[in-house]
């Protein structure tokens, strides 16, 4: 499936919207920074994964689904992970198989598609040494002290162009306490030596570990090449580990090379503060799920919210998600799946993935029962698949059955004056997830998003 649509991309490295036009149209490249392994995903994780599939889904529709490749990273060694297994007593393969495998079932609920490629950072290192001894070859990086590191001062004239600061700047902010083995202060670490029990590999430096920002410049350059499209990521990691994934690529592959548009989310919050594990202000995906939130109910929140502004999760937010999806649902189900999206949605979509102009168009289409136009515009998005999810299915109860019940008691009640039916029968209906609505014209039961049809059970 091919489509003439435009997309244009917020560029960071620009501070522009762009419209995109791919290196190559037949294989249109994105790299995506992935989670560290170590612990389940927090609903911030998330963020970015939902972001970069709305997008990886839009490239498919536009430049066919064999023409994009999309490669998200698994970062496997990491002080995090070691302490972990430290802790634990467990060993880090088994920590970082179960993590990663838990991370791809909690995106999946979420209805992500799996990338073409997930690398894990250990299975790289052999390209990360080769990249590091590449850098110190052309001067731009130094051996020190069983360190290899990245020297600033050797491309000063590309270092911090992505966020904006000069290294100057940068040296006469920096806090950082400054290792010995640094000749400059904003040198950062490319290679450092392991103990014995630390994980480590043989290295021209002696047995050690890869810094976390050379695992990204290695694995895209093996897996899309020295220049490919798009390279995404939380706006969190845009300094430091973006500025140094482009010093390490640009300066071992040439200054032009890398990634031509860097698109960075916004991060999802707890009362103004970026939900994060340091923080302690997190619940995990895995808990809203537990908690009976469905994934596409998660996925329609993030959604409704544009990727570059920032987000809060509110309980409020989800029950009024869940209610549009069941009505949604309802009505796209009489379609048949596998539509062609709207031209109209597409370019919306494009326009810097306004996800939230699509939903706002979605409720157009419910309005004026275009069911059609509705189930491919939530397909697009991702948000329905071949059947509807069980929590949405109708119920198959009469509910005009339930309402005569309770105008009968009501009647009873205006003579006898004992309402304590009508309270019991009312308390009964609203623990089965119905909202009751009674007025002199009658009694109207509207399901909400906990109807249970379940609980009705021996109330007629
Ligand atoms: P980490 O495992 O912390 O490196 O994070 C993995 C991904 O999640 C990165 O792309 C981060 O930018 C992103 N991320 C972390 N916290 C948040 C948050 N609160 N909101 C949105 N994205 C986040
Ligand atoms: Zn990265």
């Amino acid at each position: 499936m091919m489509s003439d649509t435009v997309i244009k991309l917020h560029n960071t490295k620009t501070r522009r919207k762009e419209v995109f036009a791919p290196i190559d149209p037949d294989n249109v490249r994105m790299y995506v920074c992935g989670p560290t392994v170590y612990d389940r995903a927090h609903l911030g994780n998330a963020r970015p994964v939902v972001v970069f599939d709305v997008l990886n889904r839009l490239l498919r529709e536009t430049y066919g689904a064999d023409h994009v490749t999309y490669a998200r990273n698994f970062t496997d060694v990491d002080d995090k992970i070691n302490k972990r297994a430290a802790d634990s007593g467990r060993d880090i393969s088994v920590i970082t198989d179960e993590t990663i495998q838990w991370f791809l079932d909690d995106m999946g609920s979420l209805g992500a598609l799996e990338p073409d490629h997930m690398p894990r950072a250990t299975q790289y290192i052999d390209q990360m040494i080769a990249m590091i001894e590449k850098l110190i070859v052309k001067g731009h990086a130094y051996a020190a002290e069983g360190h290899a590191l990245f020297a600033v001062d050797s491309w000063k004239e590309g270092y911090g162009k992505l966020s904006g600061r000069s290294v100057d700047d940068m040296i006469a902010g920096a806090r950082v306490e400054v290792a010995p083995y640094k000749r400059n202060p904003m040198d950062f670490v490319l290679w450092k030596p392991s103990t014995d029990d630390q994980p480590g590999w043989d290295s021209p430096w002696g047995r050690g570990r890869p810094g976390w920002h050379i695992e990204c410049s290695a694995m895209a350059d093996e897996l899309l090449g020295k220049s490919f499209d798009i390279h995404g990521g939380g706006n969190d990691l845009m300094f430091p580990h973006h500025e140094n994934e482009i010093a390490q690529s640009c300066c071992a592959n040439g200054d032009d090379s890398f990634a031509k548009v860097w698109l960075h989310n916004e991060m999802l919050q707890v009362e103004g503060k970026k939900m994060s594990k340091s923080l302690g202000n997190f619940f995990t995906v895995r808990d809203l799920l537990e908690q009976g939130v469905p994934g596409e109910v998660i996925r329609f929140v993030f959604l409704s919210t544009h990727y570059r502004k920032p987000m809060d999760w509110t309980d409020k937010k989800a029950k009024e998600a869940q209610s549009i999806l069941r009505k949604w649902y309802a009505q796209a189900e009489q379609a048949l799946p596998g539509g062609t999206p709207d031209n109209y949605v597409l370019r919306t979509l494009a326009d810097d993935i306004n996800t939230h102009g699509v939903l706002a168009e979605c409720h157009q289409y419910s309005h004026a029962d275009d069911v059609v136009a509705l189930r491919s515009s939530l397909e697009l998005l991702g948000l329905m698949g071949d059947e509807v999810p069980s929590w949405a299915s109708v119920p198959d109860v009469d509910l005009t059955l339930y309402e005569g019940r309770l105008t009968e008691a009501r009647s009873i009640a205006m003579v006898t004056k004992d309402f304590s039916q009508v309270d019991s029968l009312k308390a009964a209906y609203i623990a089965a997830g119905l909202e009751v609505r009674m007025s002199k014209a009658g009694v109207e039961l509207v399901p909400g998003p906990d109807f249970d049809a379940a609980k009705l059970e021996g109330l007629l």
